[in-house]
């Protein structure tokens, strides 16, 4: 299981690098920062995650779910934690699910990893995905190395597993991402 110094880890390396030289909010306006037409979107955080936070974040709003409801891996223990911003985070302190994004993990069934371009429905466009914008190398390495060791987490790689086997029984193209 993730610690702690493993999140602390994970932060650090994904610190820096971002997808597109320069902010790709400017494509968007940062439509994925929004809170949504109905407020009803937010990040989930990886079992374990809350330990970088204080939950005192004046731009975080906490929410705690119940996995199962969710639709999360039996492994996953209760609560998730979902939050929601309420206003623009401190880059520094943002959740590692928008240090990933525009990519994702996919399982092969062999158990090797690939990087690709999310596939889950969103209620907005992200030009990185839409437009075929270059990612940055360093932006890529680092999502890669972080999620090598986030899947070494059982609940991680079970959630990952489940993903990846419904996309296949979707038939949903993969994007694969090699340059890095
Ligand atoms: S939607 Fe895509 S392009 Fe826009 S801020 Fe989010 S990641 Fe960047
Ligand atoms: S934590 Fe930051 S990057 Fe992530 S959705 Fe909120 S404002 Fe955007």
């Amino acid at each position: 299981m993730l610690t702690p110094k493993d999140y602390q880890y994970l932060y650090r390396i994904t610190a820096g690098p971002t997808p597109l030289p320069g902010d790709c909010g400017t494509l968007c306006g940062s439509v994925c920062c929004r809170p949504g037409k109905h407020d009803e979107l937010g990040i989930y955080l990886f079992p374990g995650e809350e330990a970088m936070f204080t939950r005192r974040e004046n731009w975080l709003q906490w929410e705690e779910h119940d996995p199962v409801e969710h639709f999360f891996p039996a492994s996953w223990p209760k609560p998730v934690y979902f939050v929601r911003c309420t206003r623009p985070c401190p880059r520094e302190a943002r959740p590692l699910a928008c240090r990933f994004f525009p990519l994702a993990p996919h399982l092969q069934r062999d158990g090797t990893m690939l990087l690709i371009y999310e596939t889950m429905d969103l209620p907005y466009s992200c030009p990185l995905i839409t437009q075929n914008k270059p990612l940055q190398k360093e932006f890529v390495a680092a999502v890669n190395a972080a999620w090598q060791i986030m899947l070494r987490d059982r609940r991680i790689r079970d959630l990952v597993e489940e993903d990846s086997r419904c996309r296949e029984e979707q038939n949903l193209p993969l994007r694969i991402v090699t340059d890095w």
